[in-house]
């Protein structure tokens, strides 16, 4: 599999005419590292009562075959038991032609009929679509005949492509969004933060704009896992992360550091409405309750405030939040601590970041 993505189609023999096409994608990781692939499951039912509509309005055969002349997908029209383009009576002396090339029209007799037929490959599916049609009285004007043909073509292969490229486009936005989430909470795991914070660091370096970080712990949350459970701790944390979420604004990012600590970016905030946050968001889950069981289970958080300073990296930026929250636990717990860098520092160093 060399694509992003791969699509195979597939004969289910349980639910014998059921075709399904499976797209199956390769997933990297940050890294670029290959680490395995997914893939889904589409009924392509759709396509079939297309070509029945299609066969019934033309009065044409229209089927899909593989690069070795399997016949992949046809509609209910086609005789039972042909599963080859030489199967099929007359077509196999120039099933080997057709396969050789991308597209074309050809002609074929078979019990003294002459049959049209144009193909095209879609590289999408690395299938043929092939479209037939008997010569009759009525179709001496063969220029005709390729024209129809051709626009039966080209309508299956729209028709086709638009119903793969959204579901694929779904798809993929499913695998970002699996990739940039926490499973437990639903906010931003780790790799997404470290994407957001240096963007949020180059707004800031260009914008001047203030930025803030809130490093959040839950307080002994070993006792409630040793109390109640771990499914009972994993119930308390996502009910007190969608607390945290409802307090905090569309542009502020979330994200779990790492087991129950937490990370919140203020964007365009400084350390005082920052500091601000903070009690809001430690007030919110003291004051939350989270049913388990027919139990109140209550916790609190402590946190830890830092405001972005010209030089920052974004390491440093996080562990002046994480000292803040040291001393926010030392103070005895449910509360928040700022670092020491006042208004005054923050004035002083206007002139570092380009503005007076
Ligand atoms: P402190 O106030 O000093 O932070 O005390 P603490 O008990 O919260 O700190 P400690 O680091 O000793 O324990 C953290 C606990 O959080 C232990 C760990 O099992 C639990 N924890 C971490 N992640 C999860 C999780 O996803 N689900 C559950 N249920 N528990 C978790
Ligand atoms: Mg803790
Ligand atoms: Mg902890």
């Amino acid at each position: 599999m060399e694509d992003e993505y791969e699509i195979n189609v597939d004969l289910d023999l349980a639910n014998e005419d059921a075709v399904t096409i499976f797209i199956n994608y390769r997933v990297f990781d940050y890294e670029g590292r290959f680490i395995g692939t997914i893939g889904v499951g589409l009924s392509v039912q759709a396509v079939q009562s297309l070509i029945e509509e299609y066969q019934q309005r033309y009065n044409r055969r229209i089927y899909f075959a593989d690069r070795t002349g399997n016949i992949t997908l046809r509609g209910m029209q086609f005789p039972a038991g042909i599963s080859k383009m030489s199967q099929v009576p007359g077509l196999a002396e120039i099933s080997r032609q057709i396969l050789a090339q991308e597209s074309g029209a050809f002609s074929f007799e078979s019990e003294g009929q002459t049959y049209h037929v144009n193909t095209r490959f879609i590289e999408e599916f690395g299938w043929y679509l092939l479209v037939d049609q008997p010569e009759g009285p009525a179709l001496q004007v063969t220029f005709m005949v390729l024209l129809v043909n051709l626009g039966i073509c080209v309508a299956v292969i729209v028709f086709v492509l638009i119903m793969t490229r959204s579901s694929v486009r779904s798809y993929q936005d499913e695998i970002e969004k699996l990739a940039t989430t926490d499973k437990l909470t639903g906010v931003y795991n780790r790799r997404a933060f470290d994407i957001l914070i240096q963007e949020a660091l180059v707004g800031v370096e260009r914008t001047g704009e203030p930025l803030s970080a809130l490093m959040l712990d839950f307080d002994h949350f070993k006792i409630i896992n040793d109390s109640y459970g771990h499914l009972a701790g994993d119930l308390v944390l996502q009910n007190t992360v969608r607390v945290m979420s409802d307090r905090i604004r569309a542009s502020d990012v979330l994200c779990r550091w790492g087991g129950e600590e937490f990370l919140v970016l203020l964007k365009r905030c400084a350390l005082d409405d920052a500091f601000r946050m903070a009690e809001v968001l430690r007030n919110a889950v003291a004051a939350s309750v989270t049913y388990f069981e027919g139990k109140e289970l209550r916790v609190t958080v402590s946190l830890g405030v830092a405001q972005y300073r010209p030089g920052d990296t974004a390491d440093s930026l996080v562990m002046r939040a994480d000292t803040a929250l040291y001393r926010a636990k030392a103070q005895g717990r449910d509360h928040s601590e700022r670092e020491a860098y006042s208004r005054r520092v923050w004035e002083e160093t206007a002139g570092a970041r380009g503005r007076v």
